[in-house]
């Protein structure tokens, strides 16, 4: 399970809309416990680049940072299914894709493995 603070899912959100028709992506931080994750903030990765198809970053640029859980990209398409290149770029632990119109029931989680996993957003 994934839990997201409701502020944090308000900026990616406003992100994804502004990105619109280009994918953007950001970093997600957080803790873990277990299979329990809970993401209290998001980053803009450095010379993270968004196009119609596809979003990334250059991992090699980023500090080694072990408070990063994953990744969350947008797909303005609406399909929230991982593209083959989403898993074989995969960064952390899990994977966010956020479809039109960028509301809570258009968002997916993923593990490394492509298995889907339940998120939802933590009203605090
Ligand atoms: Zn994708």
């Amino acid at each position: 399970m994934i839990r997201i603070d409701k502020e944090v899912f308000k900026g990616m959100k406003a992100l994804a809309e502004d990105n619109h028709p280009n994918e953007v992506i950001v970093l997600l931080r957080g803790k873990r416990s277990g299979d329990e994750y809970h993401i209290t903030e998001y980053l803009i990765p450095p010379f993270g680049f968004g196009s119609k198809r596809s979003a990334s970053f250059p991992a090699h640029m980023l500090p080694m940072d072990f408070s990063i859980l994953g990744t969350a990209h947008s797909h303005p398409s609406g399909n929230l299914n991982p593209s083959t290149r989403d898993l074989h770029s995969f960064y952390g632990r899990i994977m966010l894709i956020i479809g039109p119109p960028y509301s809570m029931d258009n968002v997916a989680a993923y593990t490394k493995q492509g298995k889907s996993i339940p998120v939802q957003v933590k009203s605090n």
